[in-house]
């Protein structure tokens, strides 16, 4: 694979290999199964499997499922599928879940150490009692309570003698910590819960500041790469490492997340969408989600080099989505064969043309790509063109149809348009054209040239389709930019106020009759039109629904 942009947690574990500090490396994707994957943990995918990969090393999956509230199989499965489209295979599958016996027998640990203790106060008090950037906390009335009692009460949230919220179970480092991180952490919580994959096993649950090293040291992780919000965290992170004896020391490493112009990437949100009917699902085709983008016709090839390309460093600024759209024309361009489509039909009779003949015309399917080789398409007296390709009155330098003058059919011949038809109201129904027959594709012909070169679909063998275009689904190049500013949370403008009401347009027009035996996920380039799908839910038997990827231009330059 390549590796051309920069990264400088590849040197990290460079160094770490030379000095001998280690002698492998392991790296994990943690996703929580609380929602479908989207483009920023594709990005996190990227960067684990690669590093592995170059340094021969291994990668796990493991499902960070350490809270039972939000968690769900219907996502376990669902990262599952994404991870393997996106092209990668995982060493070990694990659920964090399945380590929450280590988990307490090290908590336990902690409480024998003094490290540890039970607390009573409220959420509402720990936070009170924290303190502030400026201001040291103050301790809890039970932080010194024995190690005895500790155990006890410990063993006694266990075992499900108290309720929710009752009691917690708090890390004993610094109150004074200019790091409010280390001001006595709550470690475990009661959470009378049936999880997804202990059942009712359990009623505590381990936090994510406790769980997370834990899990890491557990599979042996050496390099465990998360996202620049975890920055302040690591002092704790290597902390609990630390005074839990862990046998293997795996380092935490920050990078900056992944951001998208007119995207929300957090599963919270993009939930929301789903659950708020904006959307029709978490794989909507215009969601930032894997299997959004999936369904939408983005390659996993033009994903992974996307988030390549977008390196890895500290910040985070959102990056541009054309970039994206850019890679995957790159990728699609000598792969996806060329066709005609019609979006807005427009009938086109062309009078001199023999009754009840059909000509069946050569066409190339893609001349970027010649190997692809060559297609069969219909001609005949009655064809479709795009309403958009005639004007009765056109301004100047417009160069389709309108009446006397000729235009080339892509692949067929010459027309001339001699007449429009109009109904009732004036709309033009119809337009009639000559052809002449001497101005035939890849005949020769010079004797005259003309503008424009339109495309087209014989309309008695034409195969209806369903064309789906969309548009970003959010106004704002930074969807969450307002509700940072918003002080009162009551008066919060979220998000959702972005959303664009015209991101989905629905288009019945034709294809061309090879058509008919398209499958889900094949990939054209309409002529004139750009980059479809073939979309995999809706699309039924004689009756393609085709999802726009990217149109062919674009102002993008990398
Ligand atoms: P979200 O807010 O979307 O739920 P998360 O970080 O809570 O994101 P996790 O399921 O915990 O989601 O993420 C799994 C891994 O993917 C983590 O290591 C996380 O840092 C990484 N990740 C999540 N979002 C991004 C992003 N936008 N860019 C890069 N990495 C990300
Ligand atoms: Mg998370
Ligand atoms: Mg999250």
């Amino acid at each position: 694979m390549e590796h051309t942009s920069s990264n400088f947690i590849r040197n990290i574990i460079k160094e770490d290999l030379e000095s001998g500090k280690r002698t492998h490396v392991t790296t994990r994707f943690p996703p929580e199964p609380n929602g479908y994957l989207h483009i920023g943990h594709a990005k996190s995918i990227v960067i684990n499997f690669d590093l592995a990969d170059e340094f021969n090393g291994k990668t796990n999956l493991r499902f960070d499922d350490t809270n039972p509230l939000k968690e769900d199989s219907e996502y376990v499965h669902a990262i599952k599928e994404d991870v393997k489209w996106l092209g990668y295979d995982w060493d070990g599958l694990f659920f964090a879940s399945n380590y929450f016996q280590e988990m307490y027998e090290k908590a336990v640990l902690l409480i024998k150490k003094g490290k540890a203790y039970v607390d009573d106060l409220s959420a509402d008090e720990i936070r009170e009692y924290r303190g502030t950037l400026t201001e040291p906390g103050k301790d809890s009335p039970y932080r010194d309570r024995s190690i005895e009692e500790n155990l006890d009460l410990f063993e006694r949230m266990r075992k499900g003698e108290f309720g929710n919220g009752e009691k917690v179970l708090r890390a004993k480092i610094d109150m004074s910590s200019p790091n409010i991180n280390l001001r006595d952490p709550v470690i475990y919580r009661i959470s009378h819960t049936t999880h997804h994959n202990t059942g009712d096993e359990w009623c505590i649950y381990p936090m994510y500041a406790f769980a997370h090293p834990l899990e890491d040291a557990i599979e042996d992780v050496t390099h465990s790469i998360c996202t620049t919000e975890f920055e302040d965290q690591r002092p704790l992170y290597d902390w609990i490492v630390r005074e839990c004896e862990t046998e293997s020391v795996p380092q935490q490493i920050e990078f900056g997340r992944l951001n998208i112009t007119n995207a929300v990437m957090s599963k919270r949100k993009l939930k929301q969408l789903v659950d708020e009917g904006f959307v029709d699902g978490w794989d909507d085709p215009r969601m930032p989600t894997v299997s959004g983008l999936r369904r939408r016709g983005y390659t996993p090839e033009a994903i992974r080099t996307f988030v390549r390309e977008t390196g890895v460093s500290k910040g985070s600024g959102a990056v541009d989505s054309q970039m994206l759209d850019y890679f995957v024309r790159e990728d699609l361009k000598m792969k996806a064969p060329r066709t005609m489509g019609i979006l807005r039909p427009l009938k086109v009779v062309i009078t001199n043309y023999p009754e009840g003949q059909v000509e069946m015309l050569e066409a190339e399917i893609n001349p970027e790509n010649p190997e692809m080789g060559t297609r069969q398409i219909p001609f005949s007296r009655e064809i479709y063109i795009e309403q958009e390709d005639f004007m009765e009155n056109p301004p100047k330098k417009y160069f389709r149809l309108f009446p006397g003058n000729e235009v080339r059919l892509k692949h067929a011949y010459f027309i001339k348009c001699e007449d429009v038809i109009k109904d009732e109201d004036g709309n033009v129904v119809e337009i009639h054209c000559t052809y002449d027959p001497e101005t035939k594709s890849g005949s020769g012909f010079t004797g005259r040239k003309v503008k424009g070169t339109l495309h087209w679909v014989e309309a008695t063998q034409a195969v209806p389709a369903e064309f789906r275009l969309y548009e970003p689904l959010l106004l704002n190049e930074d969807p969450e930019e307002q509700e940072e500013d918003a002080t009162e949370p009551a008066a919060e403008k979220t998000f959702l106020d972005q959303v664009n009401p015209n991101s989905l347009e629905v288009l019945k027009g034709f294809v061309e009759p090879n058509m008919k035996e398209v499958s889900p996920q094949d990939k054209f380039q309409f002529f004139r039109h750009g980059y479809f799908n073939v979309d995999p839910k809706e699309t039924a038997k004689d009756n393609p629904v085709f999802n726009l990827i990217v149109s062919l231009k674009s102002s993008f330059k990398l």
